[in-house]
């Protein structure tokens, strides 16, 4: 059946209403509403979860910077931050015993960081956003990378109302082409336009180690009262992975009887056996575990994958109309498991380019290449 696609036009196109999504609206429109000599840009934020927050697997601990940057009273405008590290400790598990190491390594490291429910926060950043007048386009997903050339021109978002077999059923809805001025994935990890951009780009990723990922599972728990102290943070390394595989588990108390507890698995690992749902539940059973979950219940339950490559498996950020944000450019510290407020950095950093390319009206590469001179000097 023939269809024609929907065009819409914006000026800026952000794909993803993550951290690093929703710091670089808020941070984009902050500027140019602190700026007599421009006019609101069209700026069109969408995600694919059906509510903002949707897709943000619960249960971190969050280096404030990041946030403290973005929006400097987040106390008082109400930030959801579920309680201040207080306690951490660091445990090498074998099967059924434990070692306490007796200092904690530096990276792992808490005081003065926050245990958050990042779905909870990415939902209160969400509201931060539309309340500077920028609306979210939840529940659509970007399909296609469009190029003119060798220039990135937007995105084609998805088709809905397909069989499995891809043939269009009556309900068929072909997606629209949207076009802009600039686009920033800001799509989190593996994002599917962001591996377009690497393949129809390939200067994009010319330079930099291949990336590599842990598989991450996580739950939250509601346990009895006196099991965990709110902001109380626990990582181990060991069991159930063997001791040559890269992973590690955590457990942080989020109040007196809610508690983020999870395990992440090199995807590295030789055996090709190997189940990170399986290990994740070994691991509950664990003496340092079972204390702090014996009698509770299961509230949530996620899996995502974590880019854990560093700093020289970063791609290149810019190229003729596109900028890449957050875990979509792989910016996490895998040291720290963290990546929050680097996405949000990086969302600062890119709304900083884009106020200088929409003032000069040019989004060529040599000038959105601001955007990583930035990011090296920050
Ligand atoms: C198990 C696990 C534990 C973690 N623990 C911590 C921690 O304790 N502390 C910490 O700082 N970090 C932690 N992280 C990392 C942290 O979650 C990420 O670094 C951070 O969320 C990255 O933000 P982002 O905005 O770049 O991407 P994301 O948070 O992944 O957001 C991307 C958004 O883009 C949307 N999207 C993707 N593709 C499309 C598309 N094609 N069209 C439309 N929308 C799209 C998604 O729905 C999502 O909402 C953890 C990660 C995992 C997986």
């Amino acid at each position: 059946m023939d269809f024609e696609r929907d065009v819409l036009e914006t000026d800026v196109l952000i794909v993803g209403a993550g951290p690093a999504g929703l710091a670089l609206a808020y941070k984009l429109a902050g500027l140019v509403a602190a700026d007599d000599s421009m006019e609101m840009p069209e700026i069109l934020l969408m995600d694919k979860a059906s509510y903002v927050g949707g897709h943000s697997l619960s249960g971190a601990v969050m280096d404030p910077r990041g946030l403290a940057e973005l929006i400097p009273d987040y106390k008082d405008k109400g930030a959801p931050l579920e309680a201040e590290v207080g306690a951490d400790s660091f445990y090498l598990l074998a099967e059924g015993s434990a070692t306490k190491a007796p200092f904690m390594p530096p990276p792992l490291k808490n005081h003065g960081n926050y245990v958050v429910s990042l779905n909870k926060l990415v939902g209160w950043m969400g509201e931060q956003v539309e309340a500077a007048g920028i609306d979210i386009y939840a529940g659509l997903a970007g399909y296609e990378l469009l190029m003119d050339g060798g220039r990135v021109i937007g995105v084609q978002t998805v088709d809905q109302g397909l069989d499995k077999d891809g043939s269009q059923k009556a309900n068929f809805e072909p997606g629209s082409l949207i076009q802009a001025k600039v686009t920033i994935l800001c799509e989190g990890v593996h994002g599917s336009l962001t591996r377009q951009a690497f393949e129809k780009i390939p200067e994009l990723a010319a330079d930099n180690l291949p990336q590599s990922y842990l598989t991450g599972v996580k739950e939250v728990w509601e346990v009895p009262a006196g099991r965990i102290k709110p902001g109380e943070v626990i990582h181990t390394v060991g069991w159930p992975s063997p001791a040559h595989e890269y992973g590690g588990g955590w457990v942080y108390g989020m109040s007196e009887t809610m508690v983020s507890v999870g395990y992440a698995v090199g995807l590295d690992s030789p055996n090709p056996a190997n189940d990170p749902h399986a290990c994740f539940q070994a691991y509950k059973t664990h003496p340092v575990l079972k204390r702090v979950l014996e009698g509770g219940t299961m509230l949530h339950y996620g899996a995502k994958t974590i880019p854990v490559g560093g700093y020289y498996s970063i791609p290149r950020l810019y190229h003729d109309g596109l900028l890449l944000c957050g875990d979509a450019a792989g910016m996490l510290n895998a040291r720290k498991l963290k990546g929050i407020h680097i996405a949000i950095k990086s969302g600062i950093l890119a709304a900083e380019t884009v106020l200088e390319a929409l003032k000069a009206d040019d989004y060529s590469a040599a000038k959105l290449k601001g955007y990583a001179d930035r990011f090296e000097a920050s």
